[in-house]
Formats: C-alpha cells, structure tokens, sequence
C-alpha cells in the first residue's frame, strides 16, 4: 500500500523511467549570455523598446546594465541591472527588486535589478523559465507607466503579482518563441520538436496530485482566517479527506510558514494568478510573437501596475470578463 511519504519518492521515478530529461546536458544550448538575449529579444518583439548596455558604476565588476529604449523614437523609456552569477555573500535564489518605482507625475524613470545565481556556461530549461519569469517582473517594473509610485510595477494586489511572470514562463516552452534563440545564438544547438515535448509532458507530469495539494493548502489558509480554530484539528479535517489521509503524528501547520508571514487567506493567490497567467496567455493564441498582442497587453496590463483593478486590466487586455477556462483546460489536459 502507498504511504503518503512514499509519493514524493515514486513520482520522482516513475518521472525519470518516463520522461528523462538530461537538464544538465541543456547548458549548452542555453549559454547564459544568449540566454539573456534571447529574453531581450522577446521582450523588444512584444513590447516595442529596445536595450541598450551602457556601462555605469554597479556593486560589482559582474554587474551589466541596460537602458531601455522606446524602438520607435529612440527615447530613454527606463533601465535594469542584471546580477547573474552566484558570488560570496550573495542573496542566494532569483528574484527581481525594483530599486524605483515608475511616476508619471514626478517624472521618475523606473529602475530595476534581477538577481539571479546562474551557472556561467550556461541555464538548463528550468532555468531559463526561471529567467523568463523573473524578467517578467523586471518588464512589470521598467515598462511601468502609473502615475503614482506606491502604484508602481509590481505593487498590484498579491494575488495578481506572480500573473504576468507566470505568463511570460511560456516563451520558454514553445517552438515558435524558442526559435528566436536561434537568431541570437545561430551556433547553439536547437531543441528538437520531440526534446520540446518530452520536457512539456515532464513538466506537466503529476500535476494531478500537486493542484490538489495546492488547493488544499489553499483551503486550510482559508479555513484559519475564516474560522480560526487550533491549526492541526482544522489540517487534521481537511487532509482526513484526501486518498492518502492524515497521518497521525504529522504536524505540517508548524512549517507551513507562508501563513505565519504576509499569506494570511492569501495562499490561494498562488494558483489564481495561474488562473490569470493562462486566461492571459489564451490571448496570444498560436502566436507568441503578435506584437499587436502585446502591445496591447503593455498598454492594458503591464504599464499599469497596481492603479487599476486585476479584473478589470484582465478585462481591458481580453475584451471580456476573466475566466478559468484555460486553467481547468491546462490542468485536466486539454490545452
Ligand atoms: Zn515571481
């Protein structure tokens, strides 16, 4: 019989026998530079800027700089950092930090760093979704046109943040976006249409299990700030319900940490900007490089921030209400 302990282990083999993916033989088609133009290029083919390095004094020797540009007039639109490799005393994971905030009325030019801890050769795939990702707050930060800083970039309500980086993970997966790699990078090796869909369905393998699980972490969050009782006799009803049942003796609330930090009735936050991340993406349809797309998502999404509702922006950019349509059609299968 399966023990709930016993999951992690076997989906991780049943995995491998079925969907070997080598993520470290990748590194060479993903070399690191090219990685980072591959994901300017993206971004210069959806949202009309260019960049443009430009040296500047940073924290360290490793830093680049970019301005951004708006490719039509040439004017200074913003800037990042980019901080890839790993050093000593390093903030250790990726992530993106908007150092300054977009206002129209002050006139403030947004700015913003991505840290990240990347190998120098080169990024397996997971890697380069997560570079895709962080740069889509980087985008959400510099591509910001609010008119008040406290609205700016990334200051959207919590459960609409992670959307547009979510969204933007896509440019990695698919044929079509993955065929600019080749124009930055002409002597990589290209990934072929079967490695693409072997790491699709490797990615999307046991996903069943996980929304559960999600979900129920969702609804345990729920449960305290809506009808707060001791944590482990609320995760003792909820878990009781699922196949594998609750474990005596368990005690998943005390490292269930994000409820104790800022969550609070927000955990579900993480699979609902899926639900957007996807209702968004429905919008590009087979073309990931409709710059029309995308210039409509900028204006209606991205250079908005936080000063109009998520339901509404979503609205404005689809042209109808949102809807988790995309999402139950990813996760039963059927996209
Ligand atoms: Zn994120």
């Amino acid at each position: 019989m399966l023990a709930r302990w016993d999951v992690g282990y076997i989906q991780e083999k049943v995995k491998r026998a079925r969907y070997a993916v080598d993520q470290e033989a990748l590194r060479r088609y993903f070399p690191t530079g090219k990685a980072i133009d591959f994901a300017l290029a993206v971004s210069e083919a959806l949202y009309g800027v260019k960049f443009r390095e430009a040296k500047v004094e940073a924290w360290h020797p490793d830093v680049r700089y970019f301005d951004v540009l708006d490719a039509k007039s040439g004017a200074f639109v913003s800037g990042f950092y980019l901080d890839l490799y790993p050093r000593e005393g390093k903030y250790g994971h990726a992530a993106a930090f908007p150092i300054r905030g977009a206002s129209s009325l002050a006139r403030r030019a947004p700015l913003s760093a991505l840290v990240t801890n990347f190998n120098r050769q080169g990024l397996d795939h997971d890697e380069l979704e997560t570079l895709l990702h962080e740069f889509g707050h980087v985008l959400h930060g510099v591509l910001s046109k609010t008119v008040y800083v406290s609205q700016a970039g990334t200051s959207t309500l919590q459960d609409f943040v992670e959307a547009p980086s979510q969204m933007f993970e896509e440019w990695a997966r698919r044929e079509q976006s993955l065929a600019l790699f080749a124009k930055v990078c002409p002597e990589c090796p290209r990934l072929s249409r079967d490695q693409i869909a072997q790491l699709d369905a490797a990615r999307k393998y046991g996903r069943g299990s996980r929304y559960a699980r999600q979900w129920i972490y969702a609804a345990f969050d729920m449960e305290l700030s809506t009808n707060p009782r001791p944590p482990l006799e609320v995760w003792k009803a909820l878990e009781s319900q699922t196949p594998l049942g609750h474990v005596e003796g368990t005690l998943f609330p005390a490292s269930f940490s994000h409820i104790a930090s800022s969550y609070a009735a927000g955990y579900y936050g993480y699979m609902w900007s899926e639900v957007m991340a996807l209702d968004m993406l429905s919008a590009f349809k087979d073309d990931l490089l409709d710059a029309k797309v995308g210039a409509r998502y900028l204006d209606s999404i991205l250079s908005q921030g936080g000063q109009r509702e998520p339901r509404d922006m979503v609205k404005a950019f689809l042209g109808r209400d949102p809807s988790n349509e995309a999402f139950f059609a990813e996760i039963t299968g059927r996209r």
